[in-house]
């Protein structure tokens, strides 16, 4: 029955003021719906000031929100919470919080699934199942803030687009998530603080760079040249080392925003002291940043982390170099933090 209705928490604050105008309502009703939408209401009937008879009409029209917790699993410090999330066709997504010292990071989904292939990656196994819409990227935010709230003061401050999904695949649902989280009507965050990684989709990097949203933007390279980069990400068949470095260069003259790009170590593939002086060299004169992270072992994956030595020598050789390289925390190791493997385990222990 509610196929027809449109999902409220992914319009943005003029579409549902006219919405209630088009009802007939006047547009500081719709203030008021907005008012109620972000603390994490579930239906219509909740929104106290409103008539009975307008609330029905909403109820009629739309739906709030579809994206109910399901599980949750704390890691041992209690610094990272992960969520497993069903949507209204049953699907399971599943998002992280982060607890750092400067305010509360959500890692949100952006797709069902991924469609890149990348090798060492849980969530693209099964390939990809659908986009996630707009305002199920936003129930995400809501559900972690109303998780949050039972238990402390502060919501997320930062999100980060770095759950399942490539965030540049689903390029028109993200763009207007963007806006409206950033939106003071919405959930008030600001691009300073938001983070959309990819995998390297050159073509949609380019626009997103003129789209006037000045979010951080995090490159997943892995590897300084396409042959030992196309052994590990299918995309790099399509786009070259190189095309994907120049568009970073472009996002950072275009908006001013430092990029950062991500290396992922796995023993003796990518880890080498010749691939962090090839790396250096690509990245002579840009001013970014190099996240460096061992790989997080799955289980269908033969690959295994750097040791201990094997990462500080290829850091040290970056650092020598002169990049700007930190060692990314480990956070919630002990609950499955990778991308798409909380949702694996969850599904394997149904299948049992
Ligand atoms: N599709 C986007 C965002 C989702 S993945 C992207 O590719 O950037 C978020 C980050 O986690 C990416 O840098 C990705 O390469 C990395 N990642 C995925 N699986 C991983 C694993 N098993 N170990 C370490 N990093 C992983």
């Amino acid at each position: 029955m509610t196929g027809a209705k449109v999902d409220i928490l992914g319009l943005m604050p003029h579409e549902i003021i006219e919405g209630l105008q088009e009802m007939g309502e006047q547009a500081f009703r719709g203030k008021q719906v907005i008012s109620w939408l972000y603390k994490g209401v579930n239906s219509f009937e909740d929104m106290t000031n409103l008539p009975k008879t307008t609330r029905k009409k909403l109820e009629d029209t739309y739906i709030i929100g579809s994206v109910k917790q399901i599980d949750k699993r704390i890691s041992k410090k209690g610094d990272t919470i992960k969520y497993l999330c069903l949507l209204a066709d049953h699907n399971i997504i599943e998002c992280v919080v982060m607890k750092y010292n400067y305010g509360n990071t959500l890692c949100l989904s952006t797709q069902v699934g991924c469609r890149m292939g990348c090798s060492f990656c849980a969530s693209t196994k099964q390939g990809l199942v659908r986009n996630l819409e707009v305002g199920e990227m936003i129930a995400q935010v809501v559900m972690a803030n109303t998780q949050l709230g039972q238990t402390e003061e502060r919501g997320i401050r930062n999100i980060v687009l770095m759950g399942s999904g490539e965030p540049l695949d689903n390029y028109d649902n993200v763009i207007k998530f963007l806006r409206l989280v950033h939106h003071p009507e919405g959930l008030n965050i600001s691009y300073r603080n938001i983070t959309l990684s990819t995998c390297g989709l050159v073509p949609n990097m380019i626009k997103l760079a003129q789209e006037n949203v000045p979010i951080t933007l995090s490159i997943s390279l892995h590897a300084p040249n396409d042959e030992l980069r196309k052994k590990i990400m299918p995309v790099a068949s399509a786009y070259k080392v190189d095309e994907v470095i120049n568009a970073g260069r472009y996002y950072f003259e275009k908006t001013g925003r430092r990029v950062t790009f991500e290396y992922s170590l796995i023993d003796r593939l990518n880890d080498n002291v010749e691939d962090a002086r090839e790396l250096a060299h690509k990245l002579k004169d840009f001013p970014c940043h190099v996240n460096v992270i061992p790989i997080n072992e799955i289980d269908e994956v033969l690959y295994k982390r750097s040791s201990e030595a094997r990462i500080q020598a290829f850091v040290n050789t970056l650092k020598s170099l002169g990049v700007h390289v930190t060692r990314r925390r480990e956070l919630g190791q002990d609950i499955e933090g990778a991308c798409g493997q909380l949702k694996r385990s969850y599904l394997d222990s149904l299948e049992k």
